[in-house]
């Protein structure tokens, strides 16, 4: 479409975290994925008149927790409010939100944009809230079923400003989301469990102009590729509209992953439909400075700061800081492991290779590999000085560790694994292979440098692995050239 390069599209997401306290935000109910439906329901959840919620202390020192993490201010006095609305797997009639005063206010999301280059997503606010039940509509073929089990589930809500420009840089913003709620261990962020949900406001303008027009709501998004998707979809159809010199109405639409369209919802509804006021029965929180500077101490390092750590002090690119410290897990370990060792980038090597894939194939988590850290520190100096192949590290040594406790050294040596850097023997595998095939000797020094994959794999076949690699590729150029 030709007229796409004259528009741009703006948009704001506003992103549910599911938090993984271990109650209800408003009630001792268990806050648990998957139990049998309407088995985590006392009176609160299930909405009788005359119940009385109370605030749970964790959801509070969660929103805080996010807060610092994304520069935020914190609002010291805080009330809750009542948003009211029907629907069938809501039995109260009414969530308890936040309105006026939420928790955050401020604060940005720092993604990188196309060009690599930082850029700052400021965020309007975050605000405590409940989750709804469930509405089950396809089980059976006559009612609608509910589940209460979500019911009073304590959300987060992250509001940001209308300051996305692509389908990209939403994915991004709602990676970096993710990344920093598991880092702080306040949510799984399982996007298909639900625990993060995505609703993106969308609007487009013609490039240069600065009046902002209608914008569509579209929810449901439920995967980070269906973020790009929708939006990709979305803002197409609004320029289409222009194009063809039709309006966008203001309204909410919803995304159908498996047809990869939206329909509408609902046309446009306005803050004053839900007629909110402060909640009745929960007095207004008071977060002291005492309690966030202690919720401060106990913060983990953030995922930028190890980037600049790795990349700053231990001289690590780009590339490999950022593979480290998509995982707050791996980056622990990694922690661990450089405390005993000064070889910064085979431990890397060593974890994204070898200890990534094991941990693919075994289906396992990167916390139950039971291997020391000085041992792992241990095997990366072993790799460093080229006493092991890496094809013995991957396919022998590291497996063979992870069901002893000897030390990878003990283990090279008692199974003969060490590499041997002995100049004689590699000097006689290159001269044999070099009389077997005389012709070929002839086609490299003629120019076909191909060859030279032909005589390592002769070579690499006789050595099992036991010579150095990089020695052996050295001398065999040399011979061959002589
Ligand atoms: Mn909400």
């Amino acid at each position: 479409m030709k007229n796409n390069n004259t528009y741009e599209t703006i948009i704001g997401l506003e992103v549910h975290v599911q938090l993984s306290t271990k109650s209800k935000a408003y009630c001792t109910d268990p806050n648990l994925f998957g139990e049998n439906p309407n088995t985590c329901v006392s009176p609160i959840s299930a909405g009788y008149p005359g119940t009385l919620p109370k605030i749970n202390e964790e959801v509070i020192k969660s929103a805080i927790k996010l807060g610092l993490a994304l520069n935020c201010n914190i609002t010291e006095y805080n009330l809750y409010a009542r948003k009211n609305y029907f629907y069938p797997d809501l039995p109260k009639g009414y969530q308890i939100t936040q309105d006026t005063t939420p928790i955050c206010t401020g604060g940005h999301v720092e993604i990188k944009d196309t060009n690599n280059k930082v850029k700052k997503i400021g965020l309007t606010r975050i605000h405590m809230e409940e989750d709804a039940g469930k509405s089950i509509h396809d089980l059976d073929p006559f009612y609608s079923l509910i589940d209460l089990n979500r019911a009073g589930v304590p959300l987060l809500e992250i509001v940001s400003e209308p300051e996305l420009r692509s389908p990209e840089e939403a994915y991004a913003y709602l990676y970096e989301v993710r990344k920093l709620v598991r880092y702080l261990d306040i949510s799984n962020g399982n996007m298909e469990e639900g625990s993060l949900r995505c609703d993106a406001n969308i609007s487009v303008r013609p490039k240069g102009s600065k009046k902002l027009l209608n914008r569509v709501e579209v929810k449901n998004i439920n995967s980070l590729k269906n973020v790009m998707k929708a939006i990709q979809l979305e803002s197409q159809r609004q320029i289409k509209a222009y194009t063809n010199a039709l309006n966008v109405d203001q309204e909410t639409r919803n995304y159908n992953a498996s047809t990869n369209t939206t329909t509408i919802l609902r046309s446009k509804e306005e803050a004053h439909d839900y007629r909110y006021f402060t909640e009745p029965d929960i007095p207004p929180v008071i977060i002291k400075d005492e309690l966030i500077s202690r919720i401060k101490k106990d913060m983990p390092t953030l995922p930028k700061e190890r980037y600049l750590k790795y990349t700053e002090k231990y001289k690590l690119s780009d590339y490999d800081a950022n593979l480290l410290t998509e995982n707050k897990d791996f980056s622990d370990l990694f922690n661990k492991i450089v405390k005993h060792t000064n070889k910064y980038k085979t431990v890397a090597n060593l974890m994204m290779g070898t200890m990534k894939s094991y941990v693919n194939e075994n289906s396992i988590s990167i916390n139950e590999i039971d291997i020391k850290p000085q041992d792992i520190a241990e095997l990366a100096e072993m790799i460093h000085d080229n006493k092991v192949s890496h094809i013995v590290v991957s396919q022998k040594l590291f497996p063979e560790m992870t069901n002893t406790t000897m030390s990878p050294n003990q283990i090279a040596q008692q199974k003969g694994w060490i590499q041997k850097n002995d100049q004689e023997s590699i000097d006689n595998l290159v001269e044999k292979v070099i009389a077997k095939y005389p012709e070929k000797v002839m086609e490299y020094k003629n120019g076909n440098k191909n060859l030279l994959g032909l005589f390592m794999g002769e070579i690499m076949r006789e050595t099992k692995g036991k010579l150095n690699p990089k020695t052996i590729n050295t001398v065999l150029k040399n011979k061959l050239m002589q």
